[in-house]
């Protein structure tokens, strides 16, 4: 079974590996400590010490805190519990008209803000971009990421996840 080193597992997530090399460990789906490799990678970069459980994004986390399991930010701000959907906690840019969607196409064709919007959910700490939606006027936040946590570690970990408190 290969395994990959903390430093190669670091490159990948901040996308500096060549492509081939990237596709190659992504396809080594089944090596089992990437998963914690890359847990340590991030937990190295917070400046925090509650454990991550799960990354959701870049700069966002899933953290064992004195408060219970929690959606953080990288830089400490936390968005309340994880069952909740953190976007509601967020900063919220919308661009619904030429000029705020001219900012991120500046070049080519903007999309029809009739039709389409972008949403940006920032952490109001730092303004950090967490995520983009691009979806109708009105449509409402989604919250696509309800984890599992869990079913997770027991399932797919093969780990129980870490009690609470
Ligand atoms: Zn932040």
């Amino acid at each position: 079974m290969t395994s990959y080193s903390q430093e190669t597992i670091r490159d990948l997530m901040a996308g500096t590996l060549p492509w081939p090399q990237t596709r190659r460990i992504m396809s080594a789906y089944k090596d089992e400590d990437r998963f914690w490799k890359a847990l340590a990678v991030l937990q190295d970069r917070v400046a925090w010490a509650d454990p991550i459980l799960l990354p959701i994004s870049e700069h966002l986390f899933i953290a064992q805190t004195a408060g219970g399991r929690v959606t953080k930010c990288e830089c400490g701000h936390e968005f309340g519990d994880y069952r909740q959907n953190w976007k509601l906690a967020a900063a919220v840019l919308v661009r619904d008209n030429d000029a705020l969607l001219r900012e991120i196409y500046p070049t080519s064709d903007l999309p029809d803000p009739e039709w389409m919007e972008l949403r940006e959910f920032l952490c109001p700490s730092c303004g950090v971009i967490h995520e983009v939606e691009a979806c109708a006027p009105g449509y409402p936040v989604l919250h696509e990421f309800q984890p599992d946590l869990e079913g997770f570690y027991a399932d797919w970990l093969g780990r129980p996840l870490p009690a609470e408190g």
